[in-house]
This record gives structure tokens, C-alpha cells and sequence, in this order.
């Protein structure tokens, strides 16, 4: 087992997610098995109670663990499922301390960062690689270097490379900025982030130099001689246009050759082929839509990644681009205006009052102009409730998560759920099985009974109301196993109305994208065809 570990230098932001996961990318297509992990330094156990306005989506993954989004990419670039333990936080590593030292596990002796914590840190990450037979295990670091937050990581992993000689690879990803006034790219807070690397006794193996341009030969140079790396492992990569570029970019430059170089990796050939014609599809598709997504938290970056990237896997496969048009629910959503002239609409998922008028109100005009629309979770229920209100009359009809006193409350929490009060406590999280119903749309996009899909909610479609919705046109065209919790539904008479309590996103891979976001875009390219002739 060899281990790669991916530090970050002078500032956050600058793509060392992306470089970790295509590196992870290129040594799977070089047929080693890969998995990766995330170090998270901060204090919380997870990313589940964090807020999208800081740190972007929360990404859950089939154990039903609440992760960084990073966690997302790595499993979409890896087709692998990972579980709790690939991304590890200091919240995680210090309960487990802690839980040990209460059961009295470490016989009266003063528990302390080294070697106690830096003992489990370092059990984690050989467990992690163990458990899924790795020959390579990517460990990105999050923050940069230099953070107090990630001192004991970053002496943990020194500590890995004394015990496992001549296996484990240390790159430095930074940043050099460009001097526009004087036309030349600065190296010298790089040179002062590997010399920070280097007093806690780390000297990286390679530098990954990320730059708005690319860099030349004498700035390569002069890094090299600065941080004692050597000149072929200094690797410059510019901005470039979009995330599934760069595996193919990676592959390009020298690095994958020289880890294998310096590590006793086998070489073996790459076959990137496959992954040529998604990114084709991707940067020139031959068609391309718009679709609106409606939520909250539009103006953060990164907030619906999953849904961005599962559209761009559906480019990959069918050539049908999609331009993403953001609407902000609170502040865009008092008339339907924003939402002239899109051929399709998202209601994303998400937690908390703020912004539903305005999701009810595009479910509304989806409903009656025919336009398609898909809803995810939180944008499932109010199609609901929508329906509720409007075809069905019930005034007033809302989920008890934004109004507990409604008279209809066709969302609710299930009977066994009332009561526990631990937040989280009742959340269903993770790959739960559902049962598709045949004679639906469902069936005939999935083509198959019984799937797997990734859930994040606590309230369901309340069983009381589910027989009147039926009777009035409404479709669960899926339920869990017990037929309890409703899972799809769609409408007909209306080209394309559909919504899910799972997250098809959180499953989708290039290889084979969400079957649902995919009928999104199909049904979104009719309606597109069928408005331009009107
Ligand atoms: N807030 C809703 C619930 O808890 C929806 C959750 C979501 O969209 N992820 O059920």
C-alpha cells in the first residue's frame, strides 16, 4: 500500500479537491485501486449541522455520513463508494481519544496530541486503506499549511513516512501569483510555504505550482532550487476551464511518470480514451438547454455542486449541455418572471422557511405552462404541497417543518419520529432501498424494480392525505420497502412533472448519470424544440 498525501500552501481555493481527485482518477484508469482521504482539521464531528453559506453542499455518502463536498468528487472520479471514515475531522478523531480514555484504554498514562492523536490519526488512514484493499491512498489535507488546526496531521503524516519507507509521497500544491504590473509571476510565497513545511520536517516530493498562466521553465527552475524539489517535479498548472479537464491535464505533465518513479508503484499504461469523448461532450456539446435551478443559497458557489456536476454528466453521455440558470427563491421568486424563456426547473433540496413561497410559486408556473420540472427532496415535498394548495384547495396546506399549525399538514414526521428532540436524531440518512413501481414513468426510466438511492430528510408525505392525492391525479410511482415513505411522484398530463424524496445527484457518475436529472434534460430539449416552432 502506497500513500499519497496532498498538502496545501500560501492560500485555500485554489483546486487541490480537483487535483486530488483527478490524481485519484489517473491511477484508477492506470488499473491501481484507489481510495481517498479527506482531512477535515475542524473541531465538528461532521459537516452535517454546517452551514451551505460556509463550506458549500453537504455530501452524504451510503453509510449515511454527512461529508464535505470534496468527498462528493472524489467518489464521482473513483466510481467507489467511500464511507465515514475517508473523511476524517478532528471531531471524529478526538471522540474516539476520548471514548477510549473514559473505557480506560490507556492504563493511567497522560493522554496527549503525540502519540495519542497522532497514533489514531494515523490507525484511520491505514484502516481506511486496508478495508478497501487499496494499492494507492490518496490523503488530501485540508486548510494550508501552517493552520495551527492541522499541526497534528501534518506530524502524523511525517511520522507515516518514517514507518512505511519509501511508500508514501508528499506534493505541495500552492499558489503563484501573477505581479500584473509587472507581467511576472511571484514565487516567493511559495518558496516561504515549503520552508513552513519544512521545519516541521517535511520535505515534499513534488510542487504543484497552481497560476492564472503557465508558468515557464526559468520560474520552474527557480522554484526547484528553492524548495529542493526536483526540476521535473515542479508541475505549473494554469486556471483551467472546467474540473474534467484536468485528469487529462494531470496525465499530461510529469507527475503521475515521477511518483511512479520515485515509489516502487508498478508502471503500468494509461487508457483515458473513455474519459476524451465525456469531456468533448462536455466542453462542445452539439445541444444545449436551459434549466432553472430555484433555492436558497444560489449565490454561494459550490452550495448545489452535485446537481452542477450530475448535469455535466449528463452532457458527457448524451451531448446535451445545460446552462444553468440560478434564481434565488427569496429574493428572485415574487413573480414567476425570472423564469421566462427556461426550458426546464430544479427545485434543489434544503432546510428552513426562508425562500419556499418562492419554490411553490415555480412549482406553480412549471404546473401550469407545461414546463418540465424535477424536485429533490425539500423540492419534492413542495410539490406536494403545492399540489395541495392548488389543484386539491386545501388553503393553507404546508409541511410542519415551516408551519406547525397548518390545518393540512400534508408533509409531517412520521408517528415514530415525534418526540426525539437530539438533531439529527430522526434524520434518514444514506442508500435506503426503493421499490419502483411498475405501469410509471419511474419504471420506464429505471427499468427496473428495485433501486438504491441516497436520502437527507427528516419529514415524509404524510399517509393520511396519500389516497385523496391519488384520487385527484397525483403518482408515487416509488415507496420505501415498507410502501410507508413515499419516494417519486409524478403527474400526467403534463410533459414532464416529476420530483423525488432521494438525491438522485449524490449517485450520479459519469458513467452513468442520475436517470432522473437525465428525463430532466431529455424532456427539457422537447419542450425546447417544441416552443421554438410555436
Ligand atoms: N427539510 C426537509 C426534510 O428535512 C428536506 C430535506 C432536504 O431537502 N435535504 O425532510
Amino acid at each position: 500500500m502506497h500513500f499519497i498525501v496532498i498538502t496545501g500552501g500560501v492560500i485555500s481555493g485554489i483546486g487541490k479537491g480537483t487535483i486530488t481527485s483527478s490524481l485519484g482518477y489517473i491511477f484508477k484508469e492506470r488499473k491501481f485501486k484507489v481510495t481517498i482521504v479527506k482531512i477535515d482539521p475542524y473541531l465538528n464531528f461532521d459537516a452535517g449541522t454546517m452551514n451551505p453559506y460556509q463550506h458549500g453542499e453537504v455530501f452524504v455518502l451510503a453509510d449515511g455520513a454527512e461529508v464535505d463536498l470534496d468527498l462528493g468528487n472524489y467518489e464521482r472520479f473513483l466510481d467507489r463508494d467511500l464511507r465515514t471514515d475517508n473523511n476524517i475531522t478532528t471531531g471524529k478523531i478526538y471522540r474516539k481519544v476520548i471514548d477510549r480514555e473514559r473505557k480506560g484504554d490507556y492504563l493511567g498514562s497522560t493522554v496527549q496530541i503525540i502519540p495519542h492523536i497522532t497514533d489514531e490519526i494515523k490507525r484511520t488512514i491505514r484502516r481506511v486503506g486496508e478495508e478497501a484493499e487499496a494499492d494507492i491512498v490518496l490523503v488530501e489535507v485540508g486548510g494550508v499549511v501552517g493552520d495551527i488546526e492541522s499541526m497534528p496531521y501534518l506530524e502524523a503524516l511525517r511520522q507515516l513516512r518514517l514507518e512505511e519507507n519509501g511508500r508514501v509521497f508528499f506534493i505541495h500544491v500552492t499558489y503563484v501569483p501573477m505581479l500584473h504590473s509587472l507581467g511576472e509571476p511571484k514565487t516567493k510565497p511559495t518558496q516561504h510555504s515549503v520552508r513552513e513545511l519544512r521545519s516541521i520536517g517535511i520535505q515534499p516530493d513534488a510542487i504543484v505550482a497552481r497560476s492564472e498562466v503557465e508558468l515557464d521553465d526559468e520560474v520552474k527552475k527557480k522554484i526547484a532550487l528553492f524548495t529542493q524539489v526536483d526540476e521535473k517535479a515542479v508541475i505549473g498548472i494554469p486556471d483551467v476551464s472546467d474540473i474534467f479537464t484536468m485528469p487529462l491535464y494531470l496525465n499530461g505533465s510529469a507527475l503521475p511518470g515521477y511518483i511512479i518513479e520515485k515509489t516502487s508503484l508498478q508502471k503500468r499504461d494509461d487508457d483515458l480514451e473513455r474519459w476524451k469523448s465525456v469531456v468533448a461532450n462536455i466542453v462542445g456539446p452539439r445541444e444545449k438547454v436551459e434549466i432553472a435551478i430555484v433555492g436558497k443559497y444560489v449565490d454561494l458557489k459550490d452550495s448545489y455542486i452535485s446537481h452542477e456536476h450530475t448535469f455535466m454528466h449528463v452532457a458527457g453521455k448524451t451531448g446535451v449541455g445545460v446552462k444553468i440558470r440560478w434564481v434565488n427563491s427569496e429574493t428572485q421568486m415574487d413573480d414567476a418572471s425570472s423564469l421566462e424563456g427556461v426550458h426546464g426547473i430544479l427545485i434543489p433540496g434544503g432546510f428552513g422557511s426562508r425562500g419556499i413561497e418562492g419554490k411553490i410559486r415555480a412549482i406553480t408556473y412549471a404546473r401550469e405552462k407545461g414546463v418540465p420540472i424535477l424536485g429533490i427532496c425539500l423540492g419534492f415535498q413542495l410539490e406536494v404541497v403545492e399540489f395541495a394548495r392548488n389543484v386539491l384547495g386545501m388553503k393553507g396546506a404546508n409541511s410542519t417543518e415551516f408551519d406547525p399549525e397548518t390545518r393540512y399538514p400534508v408533509i409531517d414526521l412520521l408517528p415514530e419520529q415525534m418526540g426525539i428532540t437530539e438533531k439529527g436524531g430522526t434524520m434518514r440518512l444514506g442508500d435506503k432501498k426503493v421499490i419502483v413501481r411498475k405501469g410509471t414513468k419511474a419504471f420506464e426510466l429505471y427499468g427496473k424494480e428495485e433501486i438504491f438511492e441516497r436520502h437527507r430528510h427528516r419529514y415524509e408525505v404524510n399517509p393520511k392525505y396519500i389516497d385523496l392525492f391519488i384520487s385527484k391525479g397525483m403518482t408515487f410511482s416509488a415507496t420505501d420497502v415498507d410502501e410507508i415513505r413515499m419516494e417519486i411522484l409524478e403527474l400526467g398530463g403534463h410533459p414532464f412533472f416529476m420530483g423525488s424524496q432521494f438525491h438522485a445527484e449524490f449517485k450520479s457518475r459519469p458513467q452513468y448519470p442520475s436517470v432522473l436529472h437525465s428525463a430532466l434534460v431529455e424532456a427539457s430539449a422537447r419542450y425546447k424544440k417544441i416552443s421554438e416552432k410555436s
